[in-house]
């Protein structure tokens, strides 16, 4: 099965596809992780794109298709995929679906995770990783059971992107309704769309999400 995870930042894309990776052994692909990696380790595509991520704008097309043909033609291309964070322009999604039909696959679902743009702002400036797992924790709404440590595997080292300020929120969620929300109605015309409400408990969305893969 290959998917893709589409939303504004903050919707919980990276949360829900996290659950399906350990529920049903699907491969997360996030174009957003990939960056941050090239980044962090200072490739020179990292430090091309590290201002343009700092603001929240998108960065180039040809960048992000060429990450992700990358990952189909190794390992992960063996595995059912979901796609987090990619594709967010027209042209990522052409690219995508000419990838895919290279290897003899296809997309089978697209799950748009609504979220009110009000409530984005707060999740994304209150949220912070375990340095070690991966778990995604945010100050308020899912702080960790004791102060510093992480729930899931004991470390006591987070993370908080440096994208994640209100400034650059903005910034995103303009680049999402102008640049990535054209493809809800380009994924719904070819009938691939599913939506869930991106709201309440993060139990409920993932079971709402299985529900509409039909997992
Ligand atoms: P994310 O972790 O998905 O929120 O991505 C973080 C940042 O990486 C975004 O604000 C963009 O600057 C960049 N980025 C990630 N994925 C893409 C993509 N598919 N197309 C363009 N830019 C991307």
């Amino acid at each position: 099965m290959n998917i893709i995870l589409l939303g504004p930042p903050g919707a919980g894309k990276g949360t829900q596809a996290r659950r399906l990776v350990e529920e049903h052994g699907l491969v997360q692909l996030s174009t957003g992780d990939m960056l941050r990696a090239a980044r962090n380790s200072g490739t020179e595509m990292g430090r091309k794109v590290a201002d343009v991520m700092a603001r929240g704008d998108l960065v180039t097309d040809d960048i992000v298709i060429g990450l992700i043909a990358e990952q189909l033609d190794g390992e992960a291309g063996k595995h059912g995929l979901i796609f987090d964070g990619f594709p967010r322009t027209l042209a990522q999604a052409d690219a995508l679906d000419a990838l895919l039909a290279e290897k003899g696959r296809a997309l089978d679902a697209v799950v748009e995770m609504r979220v009110d743009e009000d409530a984005l702002v707060d999740r994304i400036t209150g949220r912070f990783t375990c340095a070690k797992c991966g778990e995604v924790y945010h100050d308020r709404t899912k702080p960790t059971a004791k102060d510093g440590v992480c729930d899931v595997c004991g470390s006591t080292e987070f993370v908080r992107r440096s994208d994640d300020n209100e400034e650059s929120v903005r910034v995103r969620l303009g680049a999402y309704n102008r640049q990535t929300a054209p493809l809800i109605g380009y994924y719904h015309a070819k009938g691939k769309l599913r939506s869930v409400d991106g709201l309440g408990a993060i139990d409920a969305i993932a079971g709402e999400i299985r529900t509409r893969l039909g997992l």
